[in-house]
């Protein structure tokens, strides 16, 4: 497989108990349908304080018109691959391909994902509560919205994916 991004070959290397792709030339990442979740459930990489603060810092909703205008393709089937902000409001712009293949992360972006996903893991458990009614209100929608494709898409994301992506169609039926 070949980066989407500097068409490099991408090579495998072993992280948190998943091999994913890498690239040497431009430091992006390439995971499998599934293997996000696996990565940001095994939580053995630690972050820095300063890491988490400049992540959470950046948070902010939407996808910029530049992402939209620079379509990368799929390095497994060559399709133009979807921008989606991670969890809605991360701030973390990432590519996912719409057949379900899997997700491209930009250098950094994984792990600003994982930091993402700890931190509201911590929050939601805070505020169980406020943030279930979000995600069902965004699942309901997001069923009324969906398309044969959108629940392959969702199902080979797995559970991380469902919540991830009945944000972001919930979000498009909003604008
Ligand atoms: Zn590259
Ligand atoms: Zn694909």
């Amino acid at each position: 497989m070949n980066c989407p991004r500097c068409k490099t070959t991408l090579n495998q290397k072993n992280y948190e108990k998943v091999m994913i792709d890498y690239c040497t030339g431009c430091g992006g990442v390439w995971l499998d349908a599934g293997e996000i979740q696996t990565i940001v459930e095994n939580q053995g990489e630690a972050f820095s304080k300063a890491q988490i603060t400049a992540t959470l810092q950046a948070a902010k909703a939407g996808i910029p018109p530049s992402e939209i205008e620079s379509v990368e393709n799929c390095p497994k089937c060559s399709s133009g691959m979807t921008p989606m902000n991670y969890n809605y409001s991360s701030g973390i712009v990432l590519d996912v391909c719409q057949q379900g293949h899997g997700i491209w992360f930009d250098q950094g972006e994984l792990e600003r994902v994982q930091i993402s996903f700890e931190s509201w893991n911590k929050r939601s458990q805070e505020m169980r509560s406020s943030w279930s009614e979000l995600v069902q209100q965004g699942m309901h929608e997001a069923h009324a919205a969906e398309t044969t494709a959108d629940l392959r898409f969702r199902k080979n994301l797995g559970p991380v994916g469902t919540a991830i992506d009945a944000l972001l169609v919930w979000m498009k039926s909003r604008r």
